[in-house]
Order: structure tokens, then C-alpha cells, then sequence
């Protein structure tokens, strides 16, 4: 995970349609408060994907983020279009996986910027999904009339945060840099200790170790010159897990780093 800096300017449809249909999703929040706190009504219908996900806003996303998902740096947009992911979660949450899904979410937050990045569906589907925990679940804010700003996520936000002030790796194991609870959450419920993405690192990791050898080999191996090209690329943030290869190189591909 990186930082994504996102334009301050919000797509235009974000700005119009979204900011009308949000004012209606509130008034309706407002009315029917009870209904939509129980769940016998959902806001379900009334999200607009083609506002939320439109191609305008997916674009700016895609650019941003260089085609990477916002969680797990795999470059995705080559396989498949990826999923405007809403941070804070639309449609309810749970504190913990387990949970009981609370409703109604952030509904307010649905055509938010602020709120939207761009995920591969295996971060957002089968681990983030409505997970939302906060360090102090008593402070959630639940409505549009809420205070979002006591909210304290646990989950990094690449959008606001530094990830790696938080997540470094060793090898290609992400690991928490101060052992607290936000580091600790983000990487075991988001899943960025899984086999597989473990795996395709790790065979990133190995390419990158012979051109950091060949790079730096003494004396010099004609190649050496373009072996340093392609790591100071591998670390650019449009490069595919690039603080794993960040943190590799910052260690010299010591084995026990
Ligand atoms: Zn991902």
C-alpha cells in the first residue's frame, strides 16, 4: 500500500448528480430514520452506480492510481476494471467480520471523492466488503448529522495516511512497523498477508534481488547500468508493489531484513 494523491477537485458528476441524489438520500434518512436504522428500509435502490462508478470518476481514479489497487498494489486494470471501493462503506458495517452488518452505512458518503478509491475485487469483495472498525466504536458516526471527524478508521487510508509510516515488508511479507492495532488491522483484515498475493510478490521480490545484484556487482557487469534503471523504476509508485520493493532495496535484499 502507497499513498494516493487524488486531484482536490472532485469529477464533475460527483459534484452534480452526486451532490443532488446525496441530499435526497439525507432527506429520506430524515424521514424515515427508524426505518432505514432497522433495515426494513435500504438505501439500496436509491445508489447510483453510474454516478458513483462513472467513467469520468473511474478514469480520474484509474490515473491516480496508476491502474494499481488502492490496497494491494497489484496492477489490475489490464485484467479486469476494478472497483470503485467507497472507504467508509455505503450500505452498512460491521466493526468486526463476524458481525452483524449494521445499517444503514455511510450513505452519505456515497458519492463523496474523499470516500472513493479504486480496488481489485479480491480486496474489496472477500476482505474489506462493509468491514469498517474503528479504534472507538462508540464514537461512529452514524448519520449525515453525525460528527465524521471523532471518527478515529483503523483501517490506513492511502487517500489521507502515509501506508508506510504504518506497513513496511520483509522480504515480501508486509509486517506492522509500530505493532498497534491500526497496523495490525489493516494488514490481517484486508488480507495483505494472503498466500496468493504473498506469492506474486515474492516473485517479484527474487526478479528484483538478481537485478539489485546485477546492479551492484563489483566489478561492474555490462548490464549493470540498466540493472540501476529498472530498480529505480520498480520504486516509482506507478510500479506494482512498489513499497515491498521500496523496503527490499532500502535493505539491500538482506536476507534477514
Ligand atoms: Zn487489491
Amino acid at each position: 500500500m502507497i499513498r494516493i494523491n487524488k486531484p482536490k477537485q472532485p469529477p464533475d458528476v460527483l459534484l452534480k448528480k452526486g451532490a443532488k441524489q446525496r441530499r435526497k438520500l439525507c432527506a429520506l434518512y430524515s424521514r424515515y430514520r427508524h426505518d432505514y436504522d432497522s433495515g426494513a428500509r435500504t438505501f439500496h435502490s436509491h445508489f447510483d452506480r453510474e454516478i458513483y462508478a462513472h467513467e469520468t470518476v473511474k478514469r480520474v481514479l484509474i490515473q491516480s492510481q496508476h491502474g494499481k489497487c488502492c490496497f494491494c498494489e497489484a496492477r489490475i486494470t489490464h485484467i479486469v476494471e476494478g472497483d470503485v471501493e467507497h472507504f467508509r462503506p455505503k450500505a452498512g458495517y460491521r466493526q468486526n467480520p463476524k458481525d452483524e452488518l449494521q445499517r444503514p452505512g455511510y450513505y452519505w458518503l456515497v458519492y463523496e471523492w474523499s470516500n472513493l478509491l479504486l480496488s481489485c475485487p479480491k480486496c474489496n469483495r472477500r476482505f474489506k466488503g462493509n468491514l469498517f472498525p474503528l479504534i472507538n466504536p462508540s464514537e461512529r458516526c452514524v448519520s449525515h448529522r453525525g460528527k465524521i471527524n471523532r471518527e478515529q478508521p483503523l483501517f490506513i487510508n492511502p487517500a489521507k495516511d502515509d501506508p508506510q509510516e504504518f506497513i513496511s515488508f520483509k522480504r515480501d511479507r508486509a509486517y506492522a512497523l509500530n505493532d498497534n492495532a491500526r497496523d495490525e488491522a489493516t494488514i490481517k483484515m484486508l488480507g495483505l498477508d494472503r498466500v496468493e498475493l504473498n506469492q506474486e510478490r515474492r516473485d517479484h521480490y527474487e526478479k528484483l534481488r538478481l537485478i539489485y545484484f546485477l546492479a551492484f556487482a563489483d566489478p561492474p557487469h555490462p548490464l549493470s547500468r540498466e540493472a540501476k534503471a529498472l530498480l529505480e523504476k520498480a520504486v516509482k509508485e506507478s510500479e506494482p508493489y512498489s513499497a515491498m520493493a521500496r523496503a527490499a532495496i532500502a535493505s539491500r535484499f538482506s536476507p534477514d531484513a
